[in-house]
């Protein structure tokens, strides 16, 4: 498939909006919570049973439920039938890899987390779903006031929203566009123009030509007054008053950072792609990184990498990932031979050249993207696919 400039490709942009839901759609939305929470729970109940009588898969459909359960009609169908999907999709991924992915769990009221998802279906009468200048058309709720950031382009197709409340009491919707793109034509990759990166417990990243990104210094101090205020609380009876106080405190100043945090991840990620032709980074595992990595932005790392590939690829370019475990840090990038890199700088034993160890190891982790590149170019091995992450963490959503 090569790639000409005039093919299209599917895509989908998520929007994620602040709603401001009166009272009344305020409380549709945790009755609608609650169904869906009530929904699955009874779904996976009878699934084991079922399963356990006669040990075939089978999860009853929402409408089976309706005659005993007259209440789940007062909330948007749409909402229950996607329950029904996304608890399928569970246990697909289970029975697909059940290492990877868990036998699906009932959901519990104090997970704090609630969310409901509807699709949108266009009629001869018009979409059930649709925005407005101030505001969310939605089934049930009717015209949801919300602030929108950015606007959908006249051409994207609203496809489904997911409606959830934040443990601080917060009302988002996220909104999921199908949006027709043209195929970018693709760069070709120059080790002029390329970009190699390591990850940095101080820096977050650093760059082979030796550039380092440092952290916004409020990043570093909210983290701070984060773990001051979890110190405290530790002191504090759990359930007295001053302790509901600072969990209060403590949700709200995590919820900030991690805005923070994706606003700086967003920033720094478009500022590469938009600078570079083609960047190399290790292909280390996104979960294993979520715990490895400390530091300020140790779990923004991750979400770094797969914005940076999505936008990369937004332009025709590449995000090449090299092996995780190829030598990096302790390879001397001048001459190859192994030195100790334990200090932040270290003088190679071989040819004397003095290194940063960070900007060392980038260096390493381009040279080996670009001898990957022209390994794969030369046996004619495609070049997109196999390279490019999964894009879901980049979504707005995700946190
Ligand atoms: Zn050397």
């Amino acid at each position: 498939m090569a790639g000409k400039s005039t093919e299209t490709t599917a895509r989908y942009t998520t929007i994620k909006v602040r709603l401001y839901p009166t009272p009344e759609q305020a409380g549709l939305f945790e009755k609608t919570f609650g169904c869906c929470r009530w929904l699955w729970n009874r779904m996976l109940a009878d699934q084991q049973r079922f399963y356990l009588e006669t040990g075939a898969h089978f999860i009853p459909t929402p409408a089976k439920y309706k005659t005993a359960a007259p209440f789940l009609k007062e909330v948007d169908n749409q909402a229950l039938i996607q329950e029904h999907n996304r608890l399928s999709q569970a246990f697909r991924a289970f029975f697909k890899n059940p290492d990877a992915f868990g036998h699906p769990r009932f959901k519990r009221k104090k997970d704090g987390r609630d969310s409901f998802t509807a699709c949108n279906h266009v009629f001869s009468s018009g979409p059930t779903i649709y925005t407005t200048r101030d505001g969310i058309r939605m089934t049930k709720a009717g015209i949801v006031p919300a602030r929108f950031h950015r606007r959908p382009l006249g051409w994207w197709k609203l496809k489904r929203i997911t409606v959830e409340r934040t443990p601080t009491g917060k009302y988002f919707c996220s909104i999921l566009y199908a949006c027709e793109t043209r195929k970018p034509r693709q760069v070709p990759v120059t080790p002029e123009r390329t970009l190699g990166l390591q990850y940095s417990l101080k820096h977050f990243y650093a760059a082979d030509d030796g550039t380092l990104a440092d952290p916004p210094r409020w990043l570093v101090q909210s983290q701070n007054r984060l773990a001051e205020l979890q110190r405290r609380m530790s002191r504090m009876r759990p359930g007295s008053g001053n302790y509901r106080e600072a969990v209060r405190k403590y949700r709200l100043l995590h919820e900030h950072i991690a805005n923070q945090r994706r606003d700086f991840v967003h920033k720094e990620s478009r500022r590469i792609a938009n600078a570079w032709d083609a960047v190399c980074m290790r292909a280390d595992n996104l979960n294993d990184m979520k715990t490895a990595f400390g530091g300020p932005l140790g779990s923004g790392y991750g979400m770094f990498r797969e914005c940076l590939g999505r936008k990369l690829e937004d332009q025709g370019k590449r995000l090449i990932l090299v092996d995780r475990y190829a030598p990096s840090a302790r390879t001397c990038s001048v001459c190859g031979a192994a030195g100790d890199a334990s200090e932040q700088r270290w003088t190679c034993p071989a040819c004397g050249t003095v290194h940063r160890r960070e900007v060392n190891a980038a260096r390493n982790i381009k040279a080996q993207g670009l001898a990957q590149c022209r390994l794969s170019a030369f046996s004619g091995e495609a070049q997109r696919g196999a390279d490019s992450p999964s894009s879901s963490n980049c979504r707005p959503e995700h946190r």
